[in-house]
């Protein structure tokens, strides 16, 4: 189900944010319809080490996962827009990483100070999720996440100036290609200059 793709945003938080298949900039086709749809996504980002699913993830607390996926994009998105109505979701959003953070704990890992979600079974999946995007928020590079001009997916763009400009050539890039193409080829031609 996963495949290499899913992983272009560079950083587990954005990698979240892309669980949606869709082509444009709705987010409808939600990639995490089940538990087990999460646990293989885990488990393909690598993170299955690190957020513990025994017992396995309910459907409510999946539905709440998604909830937050799409309020932390919304939240993400406006910074993006640079738009100067801050997203309504923004206290949503940090009303999630306060609940998260207060319950967490300070640890060194990787000689560098981190929080390590709280352990409770009712918090600890969608804890170890939201402080993945405390994670992205404190990190040089979240001045670099960028859009994808046809889909709703998020990146790091590591390229200098305006950088990539899609989430995949072989599919966001491809179908702009084409698009381009097929609008050159329908455009009437341009009248011949007066003799
Ligand atoms: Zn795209």
């Amino acid at each position: 189900m996963w495949t290499k793709a899913n992983l272009i945003g560079a950083h587990p938080a954005l990698d979240f944010l892309n669980t949606v298949a869709d082509t444009g900039k709705t987010r409808d086709v939600n990639l995490l319809l089940s538990p087990g749809d999460f646990l293989s996504w885990l488990e393909f980002c690598g993170l299955d080490s690190e957020i513990l699913v025994d017992p396995i993830p309910t459907h409510e607390e999946l539905a709440d996962l998604v909830r937050f996926r799409e309020i932390a994009y919304q939240a993400l998105v406006s910074t993006l827009e640079e738009s100067k109505q801050e997203s309504r979701n923004l206290p949503r959003y940090e009303c999630y990483l306060k609940s998260a953070l207060q319950r967490a704990t300070f640890c060194v890992r990787e000689q560098h100070f981190t929080w390590r979600a709280s352990n409770e079974p009712g918090h600890h999946i969608l804890d170890s999720i939201v402080l993945q995007f405390y994670d992205l928020l404190q990190s040089t590079d979240v001045a670099r996440i960028r859009q994808c001009e046809r889909c709703s997916w998020l990146f790091i763009n590591s390229g200098r100036g305006r950088g990539r400009r899609w989430c995949n050539m072989a599919t966001c890039g491809n179908r702009h290609k084409v698009e381009a193409h097929r609008e050159r080829k329908t455009k009437p031609p341009k009248p011949a200059p007066p003799a």
